[in-house]
């Protein structure tokens, strides 16, 4: 079949196999660029491996370390004549290139809250790796069923305490509108907790160090954002935010668990970038295309595999130190938060209107990394040719049931 964008509010509802495989080619090579990266990690899992960070994650290991990889995520195989989702066919390149270079890489999909993914998970790492060196926990989740009580949970995006008023980009309509969002009723806070929150992360890491599969030295992640201020009231002092707050509470206690085998755990701040998770949160979109403006004059403009790949190379391995905050955090989102580049977001932001998008801001290159996310405007992928949308995951595999 032809497979075009079919773009419905803040996501697309088609990825093309292809395109999906040539983003991930344009991410190995970034990788392969900065040579290998000196006692990188050699056994990692990564939860949430599909897209983004987490799929960044796994390129830069295997790619950059050569790392065999074992990643989880939530993905729709292609049905009814229908294209798969776009970690599918991220997923099944990212596959096929690594097995290419002889480097272990399987997956698993499903829901990763679930005991039954868990269990999946160590029988896999106790039967083919043994143990493993990194976790990394790049969730990014609208929902989670609670295992002990069986009770969903939603996440929603609200600011605490006092309603928020800002402006929005509609980037699909490309325009710029007021947008108000009234606060966050407790259990909506406590909510968001549990699905974006650490407990999850605990849970993991508590089953692989019950199973004996936490090796010395072994370290394990979780991403975190803190952005300017003029979002701070719905997102760091917001609902998420509240989640973030508890994802390093944990991340102190995971540590404590991994410090006895001289290991350690954290949560990195990532910079903004287009995602399918950023892209959901209100006012984000705009910021991301004045940020993108202002970076990619200054010449320091970065997605995510830049991002992974400083983080791995110059603070987490080749003798890099951890550049930890006075909260404990790891900071790689340094050139986003410099104060020359702030300053000159929060000057064009006042003015930014419908009118002037395109003048004031850089909306064309948001949405020409939105549209890559799904494997559309890549060079080279020609869009007008027939392309099969039924591919296999080479090596996916089976979650046992409870
Ligand atoms: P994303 O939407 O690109 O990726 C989310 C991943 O989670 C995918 O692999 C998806 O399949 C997986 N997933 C979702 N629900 C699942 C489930 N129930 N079971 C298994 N897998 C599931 O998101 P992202 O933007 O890369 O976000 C990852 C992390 O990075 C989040 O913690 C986010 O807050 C953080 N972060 C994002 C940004 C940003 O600008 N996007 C900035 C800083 C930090």
């Amino acid at each position: 079949m032809i497979i075009q964008p079919k773009v419905r509010g803040f996501v697309c509802i088609t990825a093309h196999p292809e395109g999906c495989a040539a983003h991930i080619d344009e991410q190995i090579a970034h990788v392969r660029a900065g040579g290998p990266i000196k006692d990188g990690p050699k056994k990692v899992l990564v939860i949430g491996a599909s897209t983004g960070y987490g799929l960044a994650t796994r390129i830069a290991t295997a790619f950059g370390a050569g790392a065999a990889t074992l990643g989880v995520f939530f993905e729709r195989p292609s049905s009814n004549g229908k294209p798969a989702s776009a970690g599918w066919y991220n997923t099944v390149a990212f596959e096929k290139k690594a097995h290419a270079e002889g480097l272990y890489a399987k997956s698993l999909n499903g829901d990763a809250f679930s005991p039954e993914m868990k269990e999946s998970v160590v029988d896999l790492i106790r039967r083919d790796l043994g143990q493993v060196d990194l976790v990394v926990y790049s969730l990014a989740s609208p929902r989670r069923t609670d295992p002990a009580t069986g009770e969903v949970h939603k996440s929603v995006l609200k600011p605490i305490g006092a309603p928020y008023k800002s402006k929005n980009l509609d980037t699909d309509k490309k325009r710029v509108l007021p947008v108000e969002i009234g606060p966050a009723e407790e259990a909506e806070i406590a909510s968001t907790v549990k699905v974006m929150g650490g407990e999850d992360w605990l849970l993991w890491m508590e089953a692989l160090e019950g199973a004996g599969l936490l090796a010395e030295g072994c370290s394990s992640m979780a991403y975190d954002y803190i952005g300017p201020e003029l979002t701070w009231p719905v997102y760091t002092n917001g609902t998420i935010g509240a989640a973030k707050k508890h994802l390093r509470e944990t991340a102190a206690k995971i540590d404590a668990m991994l410090k006895v085998r001289r290991g350690r755990a954290f949560v990195s701040v990532n910079k903004a970038v287009v995602t399918q998770a950023s892209s959901a949160i209100p006012v984000v979109p705009l910021y991301i295309s004045l940020l993108f403006k202002v970076m990619k004059e200054k010449g320091l403009h970065e997605d995510c595999i830049q991002q992974i790949d400083r983080l791995l190379r110059t603070q987490m391995y080749n003798d890099g130190a951890l550049n930890f905050d006075d909260l404990g955090r790891v900071r790689i989102d340094d050139w986003e938060m410099r104060e020359d580049v702030q300053a000159a977001v929060a000057a064009i932001w006042p003015e930014v209107e419908t009118g002037n998008i395109d003048e004031l801001t850089d909306f064309a290159g948001y949405q020409e990394n939105f549209l890559k996310l799904f494997g559309f405007g890549l060079p080279n992928v020609n869009y007008d040719r027939e392309t099969e949308p039924e591919v296999d995951i080479p090596s996916l595999a089976e979650i046992s049931s409870a």
